[in-house]
């Protein structure tokens, strides 16, 4: 097996079938390991594939956090309390159309996806990546998620503006413009191919971090991955709460960013954080929108007089 673990410090039972019988061997002799490094260990030794081990975890996590993190706004559509938070609050989905949308994301998850999952693995590792235990400590899987979170946002910003581009938009980014109010299942709701090239920003900025510094935990990656799906499920839940994150933190995005993006087709192309927006001066709202008419109208004037 070439894993993962000091071999000197996971003794294994060959006897062991079990995942939770490889565990019980596990802790017996790692007792310094905590319970989430254990269930790691053992399930990379009952697995005896590694490569396997990782698309499974990958591909049945996606979907977990993916479902599980709708359901709560799938609920929470139900409930008229709610409603005075709704941003576009005459749009309200059906169940119908909730599922519906639910099994287009499943089909291309299972037909897309699940295919390049087995390629994880082995390009990770190459790439330097660690998947031992112990994991990581805390304070560098933080600093390292910032940084995803800020090379993914750039390139999302950037990639997501090109697919507006006429021909880009008809061919591509139609597809997920198709809800012009859009609810937690929507955020994967495009073309494979936009999922492949937003999805770069997610699997790529890792992979750029760990060829130059050898140092990224694959755990860390799954909880950057983890945290870029509850994100992209709540940027498209259509609610935006007192309690909302960018209340407390004014450059993060949140659903009313994202909403506005559906609603008006034009502004707002960042995924988590609203410099690149202002930046560039693409915001979509209201104001922004109207100090760019106004400028453009002042250029327009000023080339008349000429
Ligand atoms: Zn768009
Ligand atoms: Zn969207």
């Amino acid at each position: 097996m070439d894993l993962l673990v000091d071999s000197s410090t996971i003794h294994l039972n060959q006897t062991q079938t079990t995942l939770f019988g490889v565990y019980d061997e596990v802790s017996k002799y790692n007792v310094q390991l905590n319970i989430a490094e254990r269930l790691w260990a053992a399930w990379y030794l009952w697995m005896q594939n590694d490569t396997l081990a990782t698309g499974i975890l990958s591909f049945v996590m996606h979907e977990a956090v993916y479902y599980g993190r709708s359901l709560p706004w799938i609920i929470i559509g139900m409930i008229p309390y709610f409603d005075k938070w709704k941003i576009q609050n005459l749009k309200t989905p059906s169940l119908k159309e909730q599922a519906h949308c639910a099994l287009v994301v499943l089909f291309s998850h299972f037909t897309v996806e699940l295919p390049q999952i087995w390629f994880f693995h082995p390009v990770a590792t190459w790439c330097g990546m660690d998947y031992g235990v112990p994991f990581p400590p805390m304070w560098k899987m933080a600093y390292q998620i910032c940084i995803f979170f800020v090379m993914e946002d750039t390139w999302h910003y950037f990639a997501h503006r090109s697919l507006h581009y006429g021909p880009l938009y008809k061919a591509i980014h139609k597809l997920h413009h198709y809800y012009s109010a859009p609810f937690g299942l929507t955020a994967e709701y495009a073309s494979p191919i936009e999922v492949m090239i937003l999805g770069l920003g997610t699997i790529g900025s890792p992979a750029i971090w760990v060829y130059f510094t050898n140092d990224l935990h694959l755990f860390t990656m799954y909880a950057w991955i983890f945290l870029r799906l509850i994100q992209a499920v709540d940027a498209h839940s259509g609610y935006d709460f007192p309690w909302s994150l960018r209340h407390f933190l004014p450059f993060w995005a949140g659903a009313d960013h994202h909403d506005l993006h559906h609603e008006k087709f034009i502004g707002n192309y960042a995924s988590s954080f609203r410099w690149w927006d202002k930046i560039l001066d693409t915001e979509a709202t209201q104001e922004a929108r109207k100090r760019r008419r106004e400028k453009k109208l002042a250029e327009f004037q000023a080339k008349k007089k000429q």
